[in-house]
């Protein structure tokens, strides 16, 4: 927790012991606060710091390198659309891949799709996913299906080493591009990333926010084109707890049977999956699926442009 004081103008005073601020680089002059009721872990592995707080109204939540990753209350919006906006663009997804996500909230909602026979994910770093065992067992619930393989290990290299064609999605639910993540936004990763799926198959991975990140933005989307030849798309939701508030996903699709991303055309087999009356679905649905591609005009100029 960050203590500061600022007194000025008179008696302004914005003092913040027992809460939780998020200041980055990333996000320079700005820092959402949450107030923190008790902290429940803090270690440090190889890869980052690892935090978790009980929150006065967020419920628990996940810190990474002082970044909140996910707080109970609001990782429905992103977990399900991260997931369900590339695997409902599809007919019949069967193998799929998440890179990150060791929290276990995107193999939850794979797992809610019934025509997936495989899940395999790859997280870098083991104690992310110990602690969102202990901490967070309706997120981590994901582990839990049958279908799922852990691998623990560098996102890039897996994906370097996996088979040509092999996955009909694969998901990057990656932290931002500082620290162990970096690579997960440059462009010989959205090559393999690529070059894993087969013709047709779908990417969707995590792209910031357009109020802070346009840049970067702009740097994905020109490296997705000339890499994938099918559909390209940026689409985004609302995250309460992400910096800006909001979060974007990049949707692209290889070349092959052509991915209208969209209007989708796969529904979620709700009853597909044993979990699912325990957390059931909470955000997602065909009418945000088709919203989230709705660019406010000065994103839209800029992405469209690339
Ligand atoms: N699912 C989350 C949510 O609800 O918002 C957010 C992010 S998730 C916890 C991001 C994960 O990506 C972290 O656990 C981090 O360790 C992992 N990661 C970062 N770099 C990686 C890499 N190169 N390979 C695999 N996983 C990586």
């Amino acid at each position: 927790a960050t203590s500061a004081a600022v007194n000025g103008g008179g008696s302004i005073s914005s003092i913040i012991p027992g809460w939780f601020s998020e200041i980055s680089p990333m996000w320079p002059g700005e820092a959402h606060s949450l107030k923190v009721e008790k902290i429940l872990f803090q270690g440090k592995s190889d890869y980052q710091d690892v935090m978790v707080f009980q929150s006065a109204t967020y419920g628990k939540v996940l810190v990474l390198d002082g970044v909140i990753q996910l707080t109970e209350r609001d990782e429905c919006a992103y977990q399900e659309m991260i997931t369900h906006l590339p695997l409902c663009s599809i007919s019949n997804p069967k193998k799929v891949l998440v890179i990150g996500g060791g929290d276990g909230g995107v193999l939850r909602e794979v797992a809610r799709h019934s025509s997936v026979e495989h899940i395999d994910i790859c997280e870098i770093d083991k104690m992310v996913v110990d602690v969102s065992k202990e901490y967070f067992p309706d997120v981590a619930i994901g582990y839990e299906d049958p279908r799922v393989t852990l691998h623990i290990g560098d996102g890039v290299a897996f994906l370097k080493a996996a088979q040509v064609g092999s996955y009909d999605a694969v998901i990057v639910d990656s932290s931002d591009p500082i620290g162990p993540a970096q690579e997960l936004f440059e462009k010989p990763f959205f090559e393999s990333v690529a070059k894993a799926l087969r013709p047709g198959g779908v990417m969707c991975t995590q792209a910031e926010s357009i109020w802070l990140h346009m840049d970067i933005i702009e740097g994905i989307v020109a490296n997705c084109h000339q890499i994938f030849k099918g559909s390209v798309n940026y689409a985004w939701t609302t995250v309460p707890t992400y910096p800006s508030g909001v979060i974007g996903f990049m949707l692209c699709s290889t070349e092959g049977p052509e991915v209208d991303f969209k209007n989708p055309i796969n529904q979620i087999d709700a009853k597909g999956n044993k979990n699912s009356s325990r957390v059931p679905l909470k955000f997602y649905n065909r009418e945000i699926h088709a919203a989230a591609f709705c660019l406010p005009s000065f994103a839209k100029k800029l992405i469209e442009s690339k």
